[in-house]
């Protein structure tokens, strides 16, 4: 037998085992220096990294009380018996970071335990583990040019109240950040439209005004963004983006009523050809005629005999149309560049093919970004005048003039 073999003595001191029996000490991982420690709170931002958890380990979520509820996971465990362990690998990677995670202590044990390495490989822990604290550096990373001003404008729609909710907004603008100081809310609810419907669309208007050029005042000189949130009739939406106007970069918002989660969010995605716009133009062009209808069917479709019963004058009438109408038609950020696209092709041909405009009637059954954009889309003093109407009840009313008086007569 191969046991009598090997030289034994009675004499030999015990001492010499070549496998050391364990004890606690040795199965006590050597302690993490406290700059790989600091390193990786800062990379996890004091989080759990495992998938899906992002537990605050740092103050109890419920109470708000302070402790330390983190625990350092190896990913290739500190021993070669360990989870994942290599004799080779355990000890190179014992202390380093790319190494390391921050958890919960649930998920500390889940990672810390034989029984589960099957089902978290080590490429599925480090996959967590970049993914959180890409995630962390990517949240973290606003700058200054990540900043942008806030700018909410809510008004009774029919008799109803509008409120925007604020925190709902925050959710919307990310990766850009709210400057302090530097939200502006024009409140309309207070005016109410009643019999003389001219002194409201008047107190309205010089509200937003108002408001806009503070605003742009805030904001000279500075790089400046601003992200638009807006419930209100329809002729003040263009008015608010006919203030703001296009040299101020800004970033439109649409409440989407079917996501109660993120209402404000726009979907991810590209627009298919059934999100894209059509563009109708007169059959015939009358070079004389002084007045255009510009009719916008995007919620819904508006009928010609409406315009011309409205209008009741000679004029030519252009379309921008969606390809499929209805109120949840606007759903990405992109057909915003792809509607202003349209509505600025129109301008240029009415100025074109009728050399005598005097006024553009502005029809809009438009959710709110595009109405807004339709103002923003004018360029002040070079477009003719633009009458905005307002829908009431079933026929269509002037509510606003904007760039008024750019032709003498
Ligand atoms: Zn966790």
């Amino acid at each position: 037998m191969t046991r009598k073999k090997t030289p034994t003595s009675a004499s030999q001191p015990t001492t010499v085992k070549v496998e050391p029996e364990p004890t606690a000490k040795n199965d006590r991982r050597p302690p993490l220096p406290v700059k790989v420690q600091n390193e990786l709170w800062g990379r996890a931002a004091g989080r759990c990294e495992f998938k899906d958890c992002n537990i605050l380990l740092y103050e109890d979520s419920l109470t708000g009380q302070r402790h330390n509820a983190a625990t350092i996971a190896h990913i290739v465990a500190a021993k070669a018996d360990g989870p994942r362990g290599d004799p080779v690998r355990s000890p190179l990677l014992v202390k380093a970071i790319e190494n390391l995670m921050l958890t919960c202590k649930l998920h500390g044990s889940l990672i810390d335990n034989h029984e589960y390495v099957d089902q978290f490989e080590e490429a599925v822990l480090l996959d967590y583990k970049r993914k959180h604290e890409q995630r962390i550096k990517e949240a973290t990373a606003a700058l200054d040019d990540q900043r942008t001003a806030l700018l909410v404008l809510q008004g009774r729609i029919g008799t109803k109240l509008s409120r925007i909710n604020l925190a709902e907004v925050r959710k919307a603008i990310h990766p850009r950040w709210p400057g302090s100081d530097e939200e502006t809310t024009i409140d309309l609810n207070d005016l109410i439209v009643g019999e003389d419907r001219a002194s409201y669309w008047e107190a309205a208007s010089e509200q937003i005004k108002d408001e806009i050029k503070s605003l742009l005042k805030k904001l000279k000189g500075k790089s400046a963004h601003v992200s638009v949130f807006a419930l209100a009739p329809v002729p003040l939406l263009t008015l608010l983006g006919f203030q703001l106007g296009s040299r101020v970069d800004a970033d439109l918002f649409q409440c989407h009523r079917d996501k109660p989660q993120d209402p404000w969010c726009w979907a991810e995605g590209e627009p298919l050809s059934e999100d894209k716009f059509e563009l109708f133009e007169p059959e015939t062009v009358d070079a004389e005629l002084t007045d255009i209808a510009l009719v916008v069917s995007v919620s819904r479709k508006i009928l010609p005999s409406l315009v011309n019963s409205t209008l009741n004058i000679p004029h030519a009438r252009f379309e921008i149309r969606a390809r499929s109408t209805g109120t949840d038609f606007l759903k990405y950020r992109s057909q915003l560049t792809l509607f202003a696209a349209e509505h600025r092709l129109v301008m240029k041909m009415i100025g074109e093919q009728f050399p005598k405009v005097r006024r553009v009637h502005l029809f809009q059954a438009s959710p709110i970004p595009l109405a807004i954009e339709a103002g923003r889309n004018l360029i002040e003093k070079a477009d003719p005048e633009i009458i905005v109407y307002e829908l009431n009840g079933d026929t269509y009313l002037p509510a606003l003039t904007l760039n008024a008086g750019r032709r003498r007569a």
